[in-house]
């Protein structure tokens, strides 16, 4: 995994990204979690009066303390998708509000224990589903969907889209696209290529195929950490956190609840809240 030093370097290595390590293992094992969150007194840190009242309980029975309350998402959304033209490639949200964004991608994990953990503390969550993950059970997303969560593009086969021609990567996005909108009955604004992996070939389908936008990434969640994108191993306002439908087959024994625990806590320690991706981007007006 290269570390890319400073903000320039970053987007100019998004031109000619490859294959980013987005394996389970590798990294981060140091942290284990004996820092089960006493769950402090200290739960109401939203100043704002109007934020919700948080739910201790909930998140104590997931070994967490409650993360600060989301703020309300700028009435003037930060990134304003375009009908038409070359599709933009988000890594991050412009913002100044302390959020970070968490999206999960393909969707071969399907742990009900996960559903519960959403039900309970209501972090939002952008899903990215690749066809051949989902196909043997595209039901299992639903309850996820219902909570407000969006269901986005991740391809049918999750090939390196850089190295397969214009008529494939048209095959994959479109093909995932009519699949997901026949399924979950809306139709995905954002692609996320897999391994992070594009070219112009892949902005030209993801347009003709219907999303308007290529989401990357700023930190990639494994089992116990994230791997950093900045330097200074740091999360910045408007982060988009890349994580995985991932079980213990792919996580060392880990748990998909509990790698999402643990990326919780790796959020809460910097102070962040975790806001939804699509709050903050206004889709094409029809
Ligand atoms: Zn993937």
């Amino acid at each position: 995994m290269k570390r890319h030093h400073g903000r320039s370097r970053f987007y100019g290595a998004l031109a000619g990204a490859v294959t980013l390590a987005v394996t389970a293992g590798g990294c981060g094992a140091a942290h284990s979690s004996s820092d089960a969150a006493p769950p402090s007194a200290a739960v109401g840190t939203s100043a704002s009066g109007s934020a919700p009242a948080v739910d201790t309980a909930a998140w104590r029975k997931w070994g967490l303390s409650p993360l600060p309350a989301a703020p309300e998402p700028p009435a003037d959304k930060p990134v304003k998708l375009s009908a038409t033209g070359t599709v933009p490639v988000l890594a991050h949200i412009p913002t100044a509000q302390k959020v970070v964004f968490v999206t999960l991608d393909d969707g071969a994990e399907k742990d009900p224990k996960f559903i519960e953990m959403m039900r309970d503390l209501k972090v939002p969550i952008t899903m990215f589903l690749m066809n051949d993950a989902i196909k043997d059970g595209y039901g299992y997303f639903k309850p996820l969907q219902e909570m407000g969560n969006h269901i986005q593009n991740h391809t049918l086969h999750h090939p390196v889209m850089n190295t397969v021609p214009l008529a494939r990567q048209k095959e994959e996005v479109c093909g995932d696209q009519k699949i997901l909108t026949h399924q979950y009955g809306t139709a995905p604004l954002l692609f996320r290529p897999p391994y992070g992996a594009y070219n112009a070939n892949t902005k030209t389908a993801v347009g003709e195929c219907g999303p308007r936008a290529i989401v990357w990434w700023r930190e990639s969640m494994q089992i116990n950490d994230m791997q950093y994108q900045a330097a200074d191993h740091k999360l910045r306002p408007g982060d988009i956190i890349l994580a995985h439908f991932r079980g213990p087959g792919e996580l060392k024994g880990t748990t998909m609840t509990e790698m999402f625990g643990n990326l919780l806590k790796r959020i809460q320690e910097q102070g962040f809240a975790v806001a939804r991706l699509e709050d903050y981007i206004q889709a094409p007006s029809a």
